[in-house]
């Protein structure tokens, strides 16, 4: 399972920005490059949920696939298009005081590495272009449902130099796949950015074409109202790209299936908190109360590509995936203690070790077998006259279900604690069998 490390610090230096985006790269380094790079924009979820699943979902072979899921990342985890002003105004000239500035300088290196041979930037735009005006959604200056290049062609050596011609094959055969409603139809849009927009002068993809790479943006509409649906038109837009770049690509779902589609969208996996927990993301609650963490320095690792934690005004950890925010943890501070690794238990009448961290598909009853070496406290259980239960058998109805950390009341914490420091935690599952 690929595991993504954050280290929150109270520390933050004042002129950078906090979280730096990361980069995968797939491939067998043969053949050419693509370079996906989605989230430039904080609040066009379609431009960074699209390269998490090529990270999650894909195996590439014959070729490479680069992919920077989240340029903009603080941007992502606070739904903004740019916290320090757009990003995608700062390819020409930067001040070194800019927070963005480590960001633009190191994109700008991994668009400019030699193996790189065409780069696409992901967005979600407003309307729905069209070459001539119909109304304010549909119009020449919209950018939804695009295929957007700075120029026709580049002046270089590469197969892929002829933007134009290379964006009009994307387009035609994205429109052979079936859309949701005919007017989803994808069309190029040349913004002719070195002769008529100067704004366009300082993006991402005008350094690119300025330097030599080939480079397109890519928009799903903002007025499409599902998520899923955006995710499912830019990976298809990302895969005509990889077959006119000859790059093998494999996936574990399929595509024009949209059940499946927003299965794996809202899969938002797993995230382990000091390596003593975890929590699985999916119907989680929104508020989780007196979660045991250090005062400073907690370790987050997500299973997601656009997992996140960070700490508010009111020294609350809100995570997120991606700019969704998917539950609010509510700390109570203690020291940890690391010699807990495996615990002796008793499920549905069968005794069991299971590891510290880890969630426990329990049927009726279970019973926990740590004798005294450490307290055992089961959130949302109590028996008169005991501090520590272990050796207590606890079925389904006696737990309170206010107190599961799930909205379908199935799944309740159980915490270890040895000396008053934190030992880890196992979630207990009680969600039925489908097959009962
Ligand atoms: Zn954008």
């Amino acid at each position: 399972m690929l595991i993504f490390l954050a280290l929150l610090s109270v520390f933050t230096l004042s002129f950078a920005a906090e979280r730096h985006f990361d980069t995968y790269k797939k491939g067998d380094g043969n053949g050419h490059t693509l370079l996906v790079i989605g989230g430039v924009h904080g609040d066009e979820p379609g431009g960074f949920f699209a390269p998490s699943i090529l990270i999650q979902h894909y195996q590439i072979s014959n070729g490479s696939l680069w992919i920077v899921p989240n340029l903009n990342f603080d941007s992502i985890v606070r739904n903004q298009r740019g916290a320090y002003g757009d990003l995608n105004r700062k390819f020409d000239r930067l001040s070194l005081d800019d927070k963005d500035y480590v960001i633009i300088q190191d994109i700008k290196a991994l668009i400019l590495n030699p193996r790189v041979d065409l780069l696409l930037n992901l967005h979600d735009g407003h309307g729905f272009y069209r070459e001539s005006w119909e109304n304010t959604i549909f119009n020449p200056g919209a950018w939804g449902q695009t295929c957007i290049i700075d120029q026709n062609v580049l002046d270089i050596n590469s197969p892929f130099k002829n933007l134009d011609a290379i964006a009009r094959h994307v387009s035609t055969n994205l429109n052979k796949s079936p859309l949701e409603q005919e007017y989803h139809d994808f069309h190029v849009k040349n913004t002719e950015t070195k002769d008529k927009d100067e704004q366009m002068q300082l993006s991402l993809t005008y350094f690119a074409v300025t330097h030599e790479k080939p480079a397109f943006a890519i928009e799903t509409s903002k007025n499409l109202t599902k998520l899923e649906r955006k995710v499912q038109y830019q990976l298809r837009a990302i895969e005509e790209f990889l077959k006119v770049m000859a790059i093998h690509y494999k996936r574990d779902f399929d595509l024009d299936n949209y059940e499946q589609v927003s299965q794996i969208v809202n899969e938002l996996g797993v995230l382990t908190l000091n390596n003593q927990m975890s929590f699985h993301l999916s119907s989680l609650k929104k508020d989780i109360y007196f979660v045991p963490l250090k005062d400073a320095h907690n370790l987050a690792a997500f299973t997601h590509p656009l997992g996140s934690m960070r700490i508010d005004s009111k020294k609350q950890y809100q995570v997120s995936v991606g700019n969704q925010l998917v539950t609010t943890l509510h700390p109570q501070y203690f020291e940890l203690e690391t010699q807990l690794d495996s615990i002796k238990m008793v499920r549905d009448g069968e005794e069991i070790l299971v590891q510290k961290g880890s969630t426990v598909a329990v049927r009726n009853s279970f019973k926990i077998l740590v004798g005294a070496s450490y307290r055992v406290n089961i959130i949302g259980f109590t028996k008169e006259g005991v501090s520590s239960e272990s050796d207590v058998l606890v079925s389904f109805n006696e737990v309170l279900k206010r107190y599961s950390i799930d909205t379908d009341g199935y799944k309740y914490r159980v915490e270890f604690y040895r000396e008053n420091k934190f030992s880890g935690m196992v979630i207990i599952d009680f969600t039925p069998d489908e097959n009962d």
